[in-house]
């Protein structure tokens, strides 16, 4: 079935009847499932559920255990420019806020490639914000060219591509694409995407399935959790992270949950997701998808990155700047967001190392 009719089906339930119906039975039936279905992840999902953590937690904990181990991947996002042309109610470098624009050139690129390989990395994950002109795709083939001189894996997030656009950043080393959602509930992500090609909502939602179609390995999804209801949200990401692990087994599909940080230009009238509300979400998605990779990035605080490692959470970045440039350059610009978790790769490997974690730096290679 395709993408849009399959998420049809999900879109138009009312998550909150159903809920009103659930018994504690319902949950516990939830969490012990084998196989546990959508219903299943939407009952994991509900308030009555939030009195389960828990005993979600410790299903979590064994099910990560038999699918990971003892291991989380670090991994650092590497901005090269911040021209955008889109209007996201969200983000501080939306095309009307007047911030200081920058594009990496490639002997920048070559500069902070060095910096963040010194730490040990071996991931990266490449970040532009939507502007075709500015960083056009031939610009990101370039970039790569640089960058698979330092890494072993190199992930996009940019603006969403076609397929043979996808196709010939794979032919030359991209191996992940993370691309967000932001918003499932289409009237909300109308609102918050005020103008430019963000705007198109299919085009975007189709992305991870043109990547998986042209054969990237990897692709990480999510929703911008404090845009819109967090269990609308969350339940969409898992009913779309579903889809694209049945239709295509041999990629290595990927859930992130970021929340909404500080930024330039913020307004206040967010949904408030606690930080309790996270932690239900990322057991909910390792219970209902046991071969999934969970993403927590540094927006979340460190105490409760810490609490998080065993629980499901497979990848963490480290040693984050959210600035054009920001490992090496001492030019400042404005920062996509503030991040909370401070930590340098080699504290991000300490932590993880003292609760008896290995931090993986290297997890395949292109051969
Ligand atoms: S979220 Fe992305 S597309 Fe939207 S304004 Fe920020 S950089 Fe541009």
């Amino acid at each position: 079935m395709e993408l849009l009719n399959y998420m049809e089906k999900y879109k138009n339930i009312d998550l909150y009847s159903y809920f009103s119906q659930l018994t504690k039975e319902d949950v516990k039936r939830a969490i012990s499932s084998r196989k546990p279905s959508i219903i299943d992840y939407l009952t994991l999902l509900s308030p009555i559920a939030g009195d389960f953590l828990e005993e979600m937690a410790q299903r979590a904990h064994t099910i990560s255990l038999q699918n990971f181990g003892k291991s989380v991947l670090l991994y650092t996002p590497l901005y090269l420019s911040n021209y955008c042309v889109n209007l996201c109610s969200y983000c501080s470098f939306h095309s009307r806020n007047k911030i200081k624009r920058k594009k990496l050139n490639m002997d920048e690129i070559e500069t902070e490639a060095k910096e963040i390989s010194a730490l040990g990395l071996k991931h990266i994950l490449i970040l532009t914000g939507e502007s075709r002109k500015e960083t056009p795709v031939e610009y990101i083939i370039e970039a790569v060219e640089v960058l698979k001189k330092y890494f072993d894996s190199i992930s996009i997030e940019v603006y969403p591509l076609k397929e043979d656009e996808y196709a010939r950043l794979i032919e030359v080393g991209v191996d992940g694409l993370t691309i967000y959602q932001e918003v499932y509930d289409e009237k909300v992500y109308n609102k918050v995407h005020i103008a430019g090609p963000k705007k198109e909502y299919s085009f975007r939602l189709e992305a991870p399935e043109r990547a998986c179609r042209a054969k990237i390995r990897g692709v990480n999804i999510g929703a911008l959790l404090g845009l819109n209801d967090w269990r609308k949200e969350a339940f969409m990401t898992g009913v779309h992270a579903d889809y694209l692990q049945n239709k295509y087994p041999e990629v290595e599909v990927s859930v992130s949950l970021p929340r909404i940080r500080p930024h330039v230009g913020m307004v206040s009238n967010y949904d408030v997701v606690e930080d309790k509300n996270l932690v239900q979400i990322m057991l909910a998605t390792r219970i209902f998808l046991p071969r999934a990779g969970i993403t927590i990035s540094t927006r979340e605080r460190k105490e409760l990155r810490d609490n998080l490692v065993g629980l499901g959470v497979t990848k963490m970045s480290a040693g984050v700047s959210t600035e054009v440039g920001g490992h090496s350059s001492t030019e400042k610009t404005e920062s996509q967001f503030d991040i909370s978790d401070t930590r340098t790769v080699a504290e991000m490997k300490q932590m993880l190392l003292s609760k008896g974690y290995q931090p993986i730096l290297k997890d395949w290679m292109h051969i």
